[in-house]
């Protein structure tokens, strides 16, 4: 595609060179600039892109788009927000994939992984051929790619969305976090279904706001209904719940369905009932009410399933086969993961709580089944939202019988320092801190008796941890299987 046919997609630009090459591959990164590309310049956090405009150029960049006149021989486009501009760029390049599948956001503080995994399990099974975008990774036509952030930046999201649509995605189901949106990364995504779980403090380093926060989510909401395609059908999906949601119906245009347990809602579970396997309800829509039994525990973890039944509203599947995809599902990996079988004397469980909500949530949850103790391990990441260290430690205690303070990703941070920021939210001395997070799992294996349940909270599915910049293999599930298996050696 020759460079002035790419730039249409741009409301305003100015062109300073004459040529105007054909334009074969689209960079943000000069490393991977290759002959005939086209290098967008844009500010990172840290690294500004506009520095190495001249390695792009040696490398064969034939054009360069920045927001400032650069001194080069080949053609520079000025724009006003280079990153919103390569999300423009992108779907242009690779031919606004979705406007070709149907597409469903998913965004909230917590459950986006498990509602967008409900989701995609409900529509394999209907035989719809999908995809799926989250942060635990891409995966489509069978195969998972890895990822780095819960939404790729815009070029490889759009690369992404156009193998898609090759291999002939019908759905695709998308995580969408508020750092997106904020960003624009998923700026001129068509969405026809966007889904809103809960709104709880959660990345104020990053939104400072609680309000802030809110409108970013907006944004998900606000951009339905201004597809390629207005004709076609576009749904808001809200949690009827979730004060939040009051906001979110002004910002959007398209149709709205809500979904919730204590206020009225189209999608309603009534008669809840919990044990330790998961939860029973009749869930009522518009049209009929059927039973539901849920293999995955916590009041949560109904909302997150009463969210999926209706994103797939317009999906035309019956609600008896939503059901049977649900009832099928045991569970998402690292979310109220059991790593201890029957047999053993008590329970752990991996959990990717890293809010203070969400563990509050879980540890209720777990409340609700443990006839023993319940001890915590916990930690909170470096490198983000500071004000939930003391909270998410405060909620630790409050919850349980015994807390082991512990890293998460530090990152760059001094574990020690997150460990005293926690710290600051103790009310009492029924906690431990161990700062290496394998002793402190080690340590609850040790002390926990018959019938006690062991939450390892934070990190979920990752098997790694992130230490003065360095990453290292690590996976709560292996660490504690493997304490688990020293205990009974020890015994044998
Ligand atoms: P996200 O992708 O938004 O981080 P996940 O589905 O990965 O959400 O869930 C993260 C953790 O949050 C889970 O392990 C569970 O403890 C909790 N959780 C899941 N769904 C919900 C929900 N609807 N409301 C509150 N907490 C939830």
């Amino acid at each position: 595609m020759n460079l002035q046919s790419l730039l249409e997609c741009l409301p305003s630009y100015e062109y300073i060179g004459n040529e105007n090459p054909d334009i074969k591959s689209v960079h943000m990164d000069s490393r991977e600039v290759t002959k005939n590309s086209l290098f967008i310049c844009v500010r990172g956090f840290t690294v500004d892109g506009h520095s190495f405009f001249n390695d792009a150029v040696k490398k064969g960049a034939a054009a360069l788009i920045a927001e400032e006149q650069l001194d080069t021989d080949v053609p520079v486009i000025v724009v006003k927000d280079s990153k919103r501009a390569m999300a423009l760029l992108a779907n242009r390049f690779y031919g606004y994939p979705t406007m070709d599948m149907n597409l469903i956001g998913v965004t909230g503080t917590n459950g986006k992984t498990t509602t967008a995994h409900l989701i995609e399990k409900i529509l394999t099974d209907a035989r719809k051929t999908t995809g799926m975008i989250g942060t635990m990774y891409t995966r489509f036509a069978g195969v998972e790619h890895p990822v780095q952030n819960t939404t790729p930046e815009s070029l490889p999201l759009q690369k992404t969305f156009s193998e898609m649509k090759e291999a002939g995605v019908d759905t695709a189901v998308m995580e969408v976090s508020s750092h997106a949106l904020e960003m624009g990364r998923v700026h001129g995504c068509h969405y026809n279904v966007a889904v809103f779980t809960n709104l709880s403090q959660d990345h104020l380093d990053y939104h400072e706001t609680m309000e802030k926060y809110l409108h970013a989510k907006g944004l998900l909401f606000a951009q339905l209904g201004n597809g390629y395609y207005p004709e076609q059908k576009n749904l808001a999906v809200l949690n009827a719940d979730d004060e939040a949601s009051k906001d979110l119906l002004k910002m959007t245009a398209a149709p709205v369905i809500q979904y919730g347990v204590n206020n009225d809602a189209e999608i309603k579970a009534v008669d809840l009932v919990f044990d330790e396997g998961g939860s029973r309800f009749t869930v009522k829509t518009p049209e009929e009410s059927a039973p539901v039994r849920l293999n995955m525990v916590g009041k949560f973890s109904v909302y997150n399933a009463l969210a999926a039944i209706a994103a797939v509203r317009m999906s035309g599947i019956p609600l008896k086969d939503v059901i049977a995809s649900l009832e099928d599902i045991s569970g998402v990996s690292g979310r109220v993961e059991k790593v201890t079988n029957d047999n053993d004397p008590f329970t752990i469980l991996v959990d990717y709580a890293h809010t203070p909500d969400s563990l509050e949530n879980v540890l209720e949850t777990i409340k609700e089944f443990a006839t023993g103790r319940v001890f915590t391990v916990v930690g909170c990441g470096g490198d983000r939202d500071r004000t939930k260290r003391p909270q998410m430690a405060r909620v630790a205690e409050k919850l349980s019988d015994m807390v082991f303070l512990t890293s998460d990703n530090p990152r760059s941070e001094a574990p020690e320092q997150i460990l005293e920021d926690m710290k600051a939210g103790m009310k009492n001395d029924r906690y431990s801190v161990i700062v290496d997070r394998k002793e402190a799992i080690e340590r609850a294996v040790r002390e926990a008796g018959s019938r006690d349940v062991i939450l390892i909270a934070g990190k979920g599915h990752e098997t790694y941890q992130i230490i003065a910049g360095q990453t290292f293999d690590f996976d709560d599930r292996i660490v504690a299987k493997q304490a688990l298996e020293a205990l009974t050696d020890d015994k044998s």
